[in-house]
């Protein structure tokens, strides 16, 4: 039994509620949309959805897998609505976005994981706008041969799948998961089409060492990831794997510098960087260069 760690003051965050805000959980609810921003209790609700940036999870809200830092419930998943894919393209187009992330609960019961429905999405929100910028963040797709295939010919700007932790802490954290499953895929991706952005992050705090984080960046290398992040895990709740160490801002810095200097072309690392946070302004940047 781990005593719960009292919260750092680094990582309070200011609870920001809008008009902005409001209109973004309007059009959500209205659409019948899922976000992760809810679901998983994204510490960064409040400044994100202000800004009219949120992550879409398709495919219902109930997840196949059941990892121990994950707060989507799991159990038997919900029928893929077929007009997901136009109402995304709308509300994009009604927040005005430049750059969507999508990702999706894990669909192991699918036959292709959900990959088509993902590209469905993507179709349909270039058909609405051909400047708007897409990320997906996808499951692991195990045992789902084909599937990068389909994902990769659909033509996201990103691809992004999170490691999440490191392998010795995979049985524990992400037991449907294997970490050599997680990496091919980022590395298919690349090799399937070297235009496409890949992207990766580790949850932070879970017991890791800094020698096992600096072999998951070598490794994430290895399969030419171009983009890293960084965060702190927060625990969703009790029946959540415990938060064994807050890491420090610096020790953030200081691992943010690390991993630039073995080539990733962006990093994120800091206690509150999510997956998808500022994903926009990251890519934009990006794009001037
Ligand atoms: Fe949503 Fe990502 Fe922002 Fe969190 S960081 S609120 S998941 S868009
Ligand atoms: Fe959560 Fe994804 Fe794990 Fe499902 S596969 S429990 S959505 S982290």
């Amino acid at each position: 039994n781990i005593a719960k760690l009292p919260k750092p003051a680094w990582i309070k965050t200011r609870i920001k509620h809008s008009s902005s805000f409001n209109e973004t959980d309007t059009l959500l609810q209205n659409y019948k949309l899922n976000t992760v921003c809810a679901e998983a209790a994204c510490p960064n609700i409040g400044e994100c959805w202000s800004e009219g940036h949120a992550t879409v999870m398709i495919l219902g809200s109930i997840c196949t897998r059941a990892c121990k830092f994950c707060n989507v419930a799991t159990g038997k998943p919900d029928p893929i609505d077929h007009d997901e894919p136009s109402k995304i393209a709308d509300m994009v187009q009604k927040l005005k976005l430049r750059h969507v992330v999508i990702t999706s609960v894990d669909r192991d019961d699918l036959k292709d994981g959900g990959a088509s429905h993902f590209a469905n999405v993507i179709k349909a929100i270039r058909n609405i706008s051909s400047t708007v910028t897409i990320e997906v963040l996808t499951p692991d797709f195990l045992r789902k041969d084909g599937a990068m295939a389909v994902i990769s010919a659909a033509k996201p700007d990103v691809f992004n799948h999170n490691m999440e932790t490191v392998p010795r802490l995979y049985p524990s954290i992400r037991p449907g998961a294997r970490y050599f499953q997680s990496m091919r895929i980022l590395h298919e991706a690349k090799i399937l089409n070297p235009s496409i952005f890949t992207k990766s992050g580790l949850m932070l705090g879970l017991g890791e060492t800094k020698e096992e984080i600096i072999q998951v960046m070598d490794d994430l290398r290895c399969a030419e990831v171009d983009f890293l992040t960084l965060g702190q895990y927060l625990q969703p709740s009790y029946k959540h794997a415990p938060v064994v160490e807050y890491v420090h801002p610096d020790e953030f810095k200081e691992l943010e510098k690390l991993a630039k200097s073995k080539g990733f072309l962006m990093v994120s690392a800091s206690p509150l960087t999510r997956s998808s946070y500022h994903a926009d302004a990251d890519f934009t940047v990006l794009k001037r260069k």
